[in-house]
């Protein structure tokens, strides 16, 4: 009898400040895993931590076999972060989920059973407004997706989470995109193939404080969506043609009251009119600016992240990665 190969699930949680949640998080997992027939490897990668999060995963790994640690050299960010683990994922299937429990490792038997159903991928999104969320996370979350929806060509829907389950394909597919900052969300949704959004409902936080303020929020929504589509560029290009119409058609009637005599010296309205337009040519200034920032950068062909340690075996270049 040729004995049956098990699949084999690739688990990458990303870490920062997570000290007291990472043995939990493991032990909840095995609960959920341990009911079915597949093997399955948990590879934390610790997003430059400033706690105990690096000496807790190293504790882990030693303790459980299928548990890996990749140490980045610095804090990247999550979705960095992400893509270090993604990399080094060896499974059938990669899932991606937040080390504090707010992704409930139960969804995971579900989002398998789609898989095993022909999906290539399998997100998630919030259900309902997060109940946990301060009200600064909810507003600037809303605006995001709006944001995103309206200047990209792609469809988030509102919430959408980075616990997700992606097929060895799609993951091969990832590893190949070489962008100086990514936006995974977005760029998952962008590669196509099956997928499907389920719906899920955040849990509290185990321990710890989520570690993005709001401004750090903005930030992150105003630079997810310029690194991931140029339609702003096109906007600000269409309300400059627009004043261009509108101030062409002004001009004869200027000339006009000009040569019947009627114009009148009208201070406020030149002084309005020049600092609105100094003001609009700034922000299209700024916006340019910030794309021609992004193509400086990735220019510059630096890795999204690098390795100082890992209990993974390293191939060729493995300690930086694109
Ligand atoms: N995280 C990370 N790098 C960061 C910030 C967060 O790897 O710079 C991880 C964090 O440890 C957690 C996940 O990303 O596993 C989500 O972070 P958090 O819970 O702080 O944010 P939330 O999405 O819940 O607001
Ligand atoms: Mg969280």
């Amino acid at each position: 009898m040729v004995p049956s190969v098990k699949k084999k699930i690739s688990i990458v949680i990303p870490t920062y400040n997570e000290e007291r949640n990472i043995a939990f998080l493991i032990g909840q997992i095995n609960e959920v895993l341990m009911q079915t027939d597949y093997n399955y490897e948990l590879i934390f990668v610790d997003d430059g931590s400033r706690d105990n999060t690096l000496n807790e995963l190293k504790f882990n790994s030693e303790l459980h076999r299928n548990v890996y640690y990749i140490e980045l050299s610095r804090n990247f960010g999550k979705d960095h972060a992400l893509k270090a683990g993604i990399s080094m994922a060896k499974g059938d299937v990669v899932i991606t989920m937040d080390a504090d429990m707010q992704h409930p490792p139960e969804m995971i038997l579900k989002m398998l059973s789609y898989w095993e159903n022909t999906y290539d991928i399998v997100y998630t999104y919030r259900q309902n407004a997060n109940p946990h969320a301060k009200s600064y996370q909810k507003a600037t979350s809303k605006m995001f997706y709006k944001g995103i929806n309206m200047l990209s060509d792609i469809k988030l829907e509102n919430g959408t989470a980075d616990f997700r389950l992606m097929d060895k394909k799609v993951v091969d597919q990832l590893k190949q995109i070489d962008e100086y900052e990514i936006f995974l969300r977005g760029i998952i949704k962008w590669t196509g193939y099956k997928q499907l959004g389920i719906p899920y409902t955040p849990s509290k936080r185990h321990t710890g404080e989520a570690s993005y303020s709001f401004f750090k929020l903005l930030k992150l929504a105003l630079r997810s969506i310029m690194t991931f589509s140029a339609r702003p560029l096109y906007i600000v290009s269409g309300i400059g043609l627009t004043f261009s119409a509108l101030a062409i058609l002004y001009i004869p009637y200027v000339l006009i009251s000009y040569v019947t005599g009627n114009a009148v010296t009208g201070w406020a309205s030149i002084i309005a009119t020049i600092a609105f337009f100094g003001g609009l040519q700034l922000l299209v200034l700024g916006i340019i600016g910030t794309y021609v920032g992004k193509i400086f950068m990735q220019s510059k062909n630096r890795p999204n992240y690098i390795i100082r340690s890992t209990n993974l075996t390293l191939v060729n270049n493995d300690l930086i990665g694109v």
